[in-house]
């Protein structure tokens, strides 16, 4: 089966991009202004500057919308001093979808600066003066209630790797292949590919359109309905941020189970009797990736951590702070990345012997920058396959 995911969502998204201008700002005019994001935000944590926040950036958008977009490149630096954690979207009670916001804010003011000055003139007066557009909404509401559609599937697995399994952590693959064969599944393993983040995160909207078209295209021609996934990033991109950027984006959620591979071990580990024998003088302490969390996968990792792993974790390993990598946030504010960081493994206080148990790929190589080569640093996913009987 073809499917031209970048030619069709083209289309999707010029039809789109005014009304996701509308949307943006009326995200943003609905921020309750109340402060939460702030204080679970870490670059804000050391920056200590609003427009780092989530209620700062919402600000930045509200003034830009006032303004007619005139001089977004400032408000564009802003919404890019961002690790994309998510923390702020877990914590906001409007339920503000505050990542996919900020990736779409910055992408379109990208790819508005670079508009004719008739396109440019067009959108202005559209932002200021919606009503004159509406036809424009009558068609979404039409398309929202057409694409919808769900079909049942026996139960098959595809594993999917994401890019840093397969340059990094082959052998995390390679555990979790024994993993899935000792509970009885036979993954279809989808490597090779990336989910698209790192270029959307660095501007590329193009280079994420033509790499999500890649990995959709194999997820739709395998004879399957769950996605897993040990990096938590990948997961939510894939649950996120497509449906946010294209149709196709959506439908895949509507035809798979996508789950993080401590969601799916959970479910599994529960419904099945498993022995998993740790040595007694295992240490280990824990950190949360960010995705992790965002994605609702927090309780299921302590499943995992404490009734099957059965680890004493310290108060250190509850703390749930962020790592600091953020992707290209790393490259881009070295110096910010690495006090959050410091903070993390000041946090941690890994004493010699001690392993450390992330669930993600990015953040072992972030916190193998500081704590590496004392500690072990590895996943979740190692840990159950080598202890598994
Ligand atoms: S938590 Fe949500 S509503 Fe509150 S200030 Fe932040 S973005 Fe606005
Ligand atoms: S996504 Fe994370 S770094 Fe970005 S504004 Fe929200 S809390 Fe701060």
């Amino acid at each position: 089966m073809k499917i031209n995911f970048l030619k069709n969502d083209k289309k999707y998204r010029i039809k789109n991009s005014l009304l996701e201008f509308e949307e943006i700002f009326s995200a943003a005019e609905s921020c309750r202004k109340c402060g939460k994001c702030q204080s679970v935000c870490p670059v804000f944590r050391q920056t200590g500057l609003e427009q780092h926040t989530a209620r700062g950036k919402l600000a930045l958008l509200r003034g830009l919308k006032n303004d007619f977009l005139f001089d977004s490149s400032l408000i564009e630096h802003h919404l890019r001093f961002c690790l994309l954690c998510g923390r702020c979207s877990n914590a906001c009670p409007t339920g503000i979808d505050t990542v996919s916001l900020f990736l779409r804010a910055r992408n379109l003011m990208h790819e508005f600066d670079k508009k004719s000055f008739i396109k440019k003139f067009l959108i202005r007066v559209f932002i200021k003066f919606p009503s004159l557009f509406s036809f424009f909404k009558k068609r979404q509401v039409e398309f929202k209630k057409n694409y919808r559609h769900c079909k049942s599937y026996e139960k098959k697995l595809v594993f999917f790797t994401g890019c840093l399994f397969d340059r990094f952590f082959p052998q995390t693959t390679e555990n979790a292949l024994s993993f899935f064969k000792k509970i009885g599944f036979d993954p279809v393993v989808v490597s090779g590919e990336c989910c698209g983040l790192p270029f959307l995160s660095s501007g590329d909207e193009k280079g994420f359109m033509a790499s999500s078209e890649k990995l959709y295209e194999k997820f739709v021609n395998i004879d399957s309905d769950i996605i897993v996934s040990g990096c938590p990033t990948c997961i939510s991109t894939l649950k996120k941020i497509w449906p946010f950027f294209s149709k196709s984006g959506k439908e895949i959620n509507t035809r798979f189970d996508i789950l993080d591979f401590h969601q799916f071990a959970a479910q599994q580990l529960k419904a099945k009797d498993f022995e998993i024998n740790l040595s007694s003088d295992f240490k280990g302490k824990w950190h949360l990736p960010c995705h992790l969390q965002s994605i609702g996968g927090k309780k299921d990792a302590d499943f995992i951590l404490k009734d099957i792993l059965r680890l004493e974790l310290d108060e250190s390993s509850r703390l749930d702070s962020c790592c600091g990598f953020g992707g290209s946030f790393s490259l881009d504010h070295p110096g910010v990345s690495k006090k959050i960081l410091n903070l993390k493994c000041e946090e941690l206080n890994l004493k010699s012997g001690e392993t450390l148990l992330t669930g993600c790929p990015a953040c072992i190589l972030q916190l193998e920058r500081s704590a590496g080569g004392k500690n072990r640093i590895c996943h979740t996913i190692d840990i159950i396959s080598e202890n598994m009987i």
